[in-house]
């Protein structure tokens, strides 16, 4: 199953008022969370501008729309949530994108991460295992005009082998370890970013495929993801 958006994100992103209204109404409010996440640490201009851009409150159920611009993982059904702009900002800052890529997304959701990195990479692939996110996610793209993300349905722990190699890999829940096919599937040079660890608390690691093949692992911190279920993730509580 695939789906494709009808083009970039445009000026009009986040317009969803009717002539003569004001063009954004969460404009100020969205810049305000930028600017906290920039005082948080992240630098990384690119990734500012495309959070800047990004209306996560399109991204939320109708009823969280007025908070889409806190700090904060909501809930966006099936027990699932949409992750906290700040660590969205961190692991794709992590990714070290140019716009040049193929980036393979584990975990849609609500495709917030992925409307993200369709600013700053060239195509976006997306897997989500729950069937109702993963339409929800395609119409939500297809709403925004982001044309350079494809959505799958089916256990991203497994990544697309047929898609990949992918110069950069993110895993938006968090399993046991991570899952060794999706390092077999990233080129050389290339970043994977996820939360790997115990159920409650994870650390966020990025690996790196070295030219000699080789991977390397970094620690960045701690955080709490919902789990990262499948073959290579946790058996569904
Ligand atoms: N990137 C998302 C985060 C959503 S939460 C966002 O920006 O909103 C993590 C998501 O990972 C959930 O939707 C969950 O259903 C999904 N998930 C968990 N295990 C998965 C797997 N094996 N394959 C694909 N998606 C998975």
């Amino acid at each position: 199953m695939r789906t494709r958006g009808t083009g970039r994100l445009g000026a009009a992103a986040g317009d969803d008022s009717s002539a003569g209204a004001p063009r954004d109404r969460y404009l100020g409010a969205r810049r305000g969370m930028v600017e906290r996440i920039a005082r948080g640490g992240v630098r990384d201009e690119r990734v500012l501008r495309a959070l800047n851009t990004v209306p996560r409150h399109r991204l939320l159920p109708d009823a969280l729309g007025h908070r889409a611009y806190e700090i904060a993982a909501l809930p966006i059904g099936e027990g699932q949530t949409i992750s906290a702009p700040d660590i969205v900002a961190a692991m794709t800052e992590a990714l070290e994108l140019t716009g040049s890529e193929t980036v393979l997304e584990i975990g849609t959701g609500s495709a917030y991460q992925a409307a993200v990195l369709s600013h700053l990479a060239e195509r976006v692939i997306s897997v989500e295992v729950i069937p109702s996110l993963a339409s929800r996610a395609r119409r939500a793209l297809d709403d925004l005009g982001v044309s350079n993300v494809i959505v799958h349905l089916g256990d991203g722990t497994r990544g697309r082998p047929n898609d990949g190699p992918f110069d950069a890999i993110v895993v938006t829940a968090g399993g046991p370890e991570v899952p060794q096919p999706l390092l077999d599937q990233l080129a050389p040079g290339g970043r994977l970013v996820g939360p790997f660890g115990p159920r409650g608390e994870q650390l966020l690691c990025r690996f790196r495929r070295l030219e000699s093949g080789e991977i390397q692992r970094e620690e960045l911190g701690v955080c709490r993801f919902v789990d990262l279920v499948g073959d290579h993730g946790w058996v569904p509580a």
